[in-house]
């Protein structure tokens, strides 16, 4: 039983030697009187929190706890049955949860999130669009960004597993939607693939402020926040009144030890700029509700999903390490398995 796990807690850049492949053993039948799930795992999902726990910090819930060096890193999967000790779940059902980063896992039952009920899309979608980034990007953009039509929206990390959704439901919405990514492939996405009404790459913008006031000379109503850092210093001052930010992820800082500075946030009070984190796991119960949103607009090519895929557990480690370098184009998916 393959595995992928965190040899010792990280401190600054992640590195494709801080994790381990190793071989394990599992017994492939339930102990008597278990209940937990056995699971075949096919596809697991690279996700940058998992940088933010191999830091040895406790976060302020359950919904954050550091991994434990020496075991294998955790994270969202899909996966398939093979012994089930929960009357909810049964041999041969394909579901979607936390689960471990080996071939096989043995789970509580508590952490498989959802039975998969469409089969007619892309499995890996539950990876991305129909799992917890398709949560994140609609619960942060319609429940925290309250969107309206006619609204200027902003998106940074645009490409990326969320970016490109938030970017789509904004146009559905009727918004006009700029996109920031770190490369011409990126940028050139944004505008053919996903419909962004334009898009530009930071990292060839010296000055950010100057470029946002460059797109949006009236200001930004909504801005979805991914990056943090420079890029939200640059926003606030484009910021309009009444605006909010959907504070959503900050990835440029999650390998700092010291987090940048911003300086700008005096605009929060004189704009009455509303800033509001959210954690998408509060928003699950809501998920009946996003896949019937989301699954027709699939089926009628009216939203559209990219993916990049790598193959073989053990080629983790290096596209973990990617999303940090912005290698993934798209959202990052692991193959482990075919059905
Ligand atoms: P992506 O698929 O967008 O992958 C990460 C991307 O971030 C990279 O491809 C890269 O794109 C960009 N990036 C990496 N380093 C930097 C940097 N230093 N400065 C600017 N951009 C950088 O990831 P996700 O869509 O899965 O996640 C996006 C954000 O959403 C993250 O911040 C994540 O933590 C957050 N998140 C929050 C959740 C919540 O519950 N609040 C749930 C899920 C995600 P590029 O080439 O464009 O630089």
């Amino acid at each position: 039983n393959k595995q992928v796990v965190l040899k010792n807690y990280v401190t600054g850049l992640l590195k494709e030697s801080d994790l381990d492949i190793v071989e394990g053993t599992i017994t492939l039948n339930l102990p008597e009187g278990s209940s937990e799930v056995l699971l075949k795992n096919l596809y697991l999902s690279c996700d940058p929190y998992m940088r933010n726990l191999m830091n040895n910090v406790e976060g302020p819930d359950e919904s954050f706890v550091p991994y434990t060096p020496g075991s294998p890193l955790m994270g969202y999967g899909v996966s398939k049955v093979l012994e089930s000790g929960h009357p909810e779940y049964n041999k041969g059902d394909l579901v979607w949860g936390f689960t471990k980063w080996q071939e096989y896992s043995l789970v509580p039952s508590s952490q498989i999130n959802f039975k998969i009920q469409h089969t007619d899309v892309p499995l890996s979608y539950y990876t991305g669009i129909l799992g917890m980034p398709g949560m994140t990007a609609y619960a942060g953009f319609f429940e925290v960004g309250l969107p309206k039509k006619g609204e200027n929206v902003f998106v940074s990390a645009a490409s990326g597993a969320v970016g490109q959704l938030v970017g789509q439901f904004a146009k559905l919405s009727g918004c006009y939607v700029v996109g920031s990514a770190g490369s011409k492939e990126k940028v050139e996405l944004l505008k053919n693939k996903f419909g962004f009404d334009d898009a530009f790459n930071y990292k060839e913008e010296p000055d950010l402020n100057a470029a946002l006031k460059r797109y949006f000379p009236e200001g930004i109503d909504i801005y979805f926040e991914n990056v943090g850092g420079k890029t939200l210093d640059a926003v606030l001052l484009n910021m309009r009144v009444n605006g909010r930010i959907v504070v959503c992820g900050m990835i440029s800082q999650y390998e700092r030890s010291q987090p940048e500075g911003v300086t700008n946030l005096t605009n929060l009070i004189i704009k009455r700029i509303r800033m509001q984190g959210f954690v998408v796991t509060d928003y699950y119960p809501m998920y009946p509700k996003i896949l019937e949103y989301v699954v027709p607009k699939i089926k009628e090519g009216k939203i559209v999903y990219v993916e990049d895929i790598v193959e073989g557990l053990e080629n983790g480690p290096a596209a973990l390490v990617g999303l940090f370098n912005g290698c993934n184009v798209g959202k990052q998916v692991l193959l482990v398995a075919r059905e």
